[in-house]
């Protein structure tokens, strides 16, 4: 089935690897404008950038820090003023420091919650502001979509990974209480709940013996893809999803089906 982002402008953020590279490319695809936020890695946005502009696409990279006020509305600012509006938002930037909870310090319990909440909170806040002032652009059937990158972790508890976890079951809310509040304006709310997909944040436990491990958490049997998951955000922010409202979608292999309760006696 063929999904059309025609005339449609997005931003994701985190597009430079991993999940969101997927997603900005799955979009350019559909025919949008794609807008790759990068924090640090100006070349693989670029990379990006180019790989989408190579099969006639449009594309431009912006760096910013999801979890810095100011930052965010440079990044919406310069999205509307290059491009005239945004349609889309693809919160997708996301962070580990892993420790036990005795050890876990400050720093990395705020740089978490900073990134995976904070920046949430920001992105979706400038989004609604900005799909507001530009109204029905008559490019979908809503005025705007808002996709936030949860985890499994927001409902599976995650030892050794509190900030982790604390942080992904503040998407949760975050996103329903948004999606509740801006519904009746025509502005969908969804959010992706990825299990274990291969990218650069879980390298240590894709890879290698960590890999067998992991198997026996997924009922389905394989590690995710990218591409598992850009096909679901790709999904969620076209018309075909316009009656999904407020939704997790859980893109796990079946992971959260807690496989270790299997009863094979
Ligand atoms: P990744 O490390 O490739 O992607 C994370 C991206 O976020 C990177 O591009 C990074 O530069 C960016 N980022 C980090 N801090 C930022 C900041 N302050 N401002 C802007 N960008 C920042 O890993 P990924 O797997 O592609 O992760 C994408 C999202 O998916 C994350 O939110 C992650 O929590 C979530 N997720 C991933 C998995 C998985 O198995 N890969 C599972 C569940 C959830």
């Amino acid at each position: 089935m063929q999904i059309s982002l025609q005339g449609q402008i997005a931003i994701v953020t985190g597009g430079s690897s991993g999940l969101g590279r997927e997603i900005c490319l799955a979009y350019a695809r559909a025919g949008a404008t794609v807008v790759v936020n990068f924090h640090h890695d100006a070349d693989a946005a670029d990379d990006v950038v180019k790989l989408i502009s190579q099969v006639g696409g449009n594309a431009m990279a912006v760096q910013a820090d999801v979890g810095q006020e100011s930052d965010v509305a440079r990044l919406f600012g310069q999205t509307i003023e290059r491009f005239g509006a945004v349609d889309i938002l693809v919160a997708n930037s996301g962070m580990q420091k892993d420790a036990r909870f005795a050890e876990m310090s400050i720093e990395d319990w705020d740089a978490v919650i900073k990134t995976n909440l904070t920046g949430q909170f920001l992105c979706a806040r400038s989004a609604v502001k900005a799909f507001r002032l530009q109204g029905d652009r008559g490019v979908s059937r809503s005025i705007g979509k808002i996709l936030c990158m949860s985890s499994v972790h927001q409902t599976i508890p995650w030892a050794g990974h509190v900030n982790y976890a604390a942080s992904k079951g503040g998407v949760a809310l975050l996103m329903s209480s948004l999606a509740q509040e801006v519904a009746a304006e025509r502005i969908r709310v969804n959010a992706i709940a990825p299990g274990a997909i291969r990218t650069p944040i879980n390298e240590a436990v894709t890879q290698g013996d960590g890999a067998e491990k992991l198997l026996e958490l997924i009922p389905y049997g394989r590690i995710g893809e990218p591409e598992d998951v850009a096909n679901a955000a790709l999904f969620l922010v076209s018309d075909l999803a316009d009656y999904i409202v407020g939704t997790t979608l859980f893109v796990d292999g079946g992971m959260t089906l807690y496989p270790g309760f299997e009863d094979n006696g």
